[in-house]
């Protein structure tokens, strides 16, 4: 590098040539990160959604790219987060495509030390058996002071922040219809 190459490269004297006077811009650019474009570029679509997460509901704006989710940031339209997403909002990709996340039901029978897998029909129909004897077997048509209940305090429903409003909706109906009264969810917006 010649002398007048030196003093050319020194950063106060690239702010002022490149117009960038509190270097945030391209006078605090390497070469390679000149180079660098944003993994946002890569998408053919961005799709509006709400982290689902917790019960902040911060908006997203997700990044799509033939039909795999590429990159998810925060939207800045959203009157909830303005643009802003906390480490786990960030990583919400991961809900969708991480190679840890389980895709199959698993299932650990009385007194058994493993895990096994089960395909989602015998699932539901295990479950489905348990609500309808459970239900039978502890029916109460009266409280105990002999006002009409109609319900079972053997079942109860405990759901997750990542349910949404609709799901929660239609838990509280199926629950309700089955004389189900322990309903407990954490409140979405
Ligand atoms: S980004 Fe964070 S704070 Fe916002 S909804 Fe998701 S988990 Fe909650």
């Amino acid at each position: 590098m010649t002398l007048g190459e030196l003093i050319a490269s020194w950063p106060v004297l690239r702010q002022i040539r490149e117009g960038d006077l509190r270097g945030l811009g391209r006078a605090a650019q390497s070469p390679r990160s000149r180079t660098l474009t944003p993994r946002i570029d890569a998408a053919d679509r961005v799709v509006q959604s709400v982290c689902p997460y917790c019960a902040v509901g911060c908006g997203q704006l997700v990044y799509v790219k033939d039909g795999d989710v590429t990159h998810i940031e925060g939207d800045p339209a959203s009157p909830i987060s303005r643009g802003r997403l906390c480490p786990k909002g960030q990583a919400s990709k991961s809900y969708v495509q991480s190679p840890l996340r389980e895709s199959t039901v698993k299932y650990r029978r009385p007194y058994a030390t493993a895990w096994e897998e089960l395909d989602l029909e015998t699932a539901m129909d295990m479950i489905a058996d348990r609500i309808v004897d459970t239900r039978a077997a502890t029916w109460e048509t009266e409280t105990e002071d002999g006002n009409p209940a109609n319900r079972t305090m053997a079942i109860a429903n405990l759901g997750g922040a990542t349910l949404d409003n609709e799901e929660n909706y239609l838990i509280k109906k199926l629950m309700t219809g089955l004389g189900v009264v322990q309903v407990e969810n954490q409140a979405r917006i």
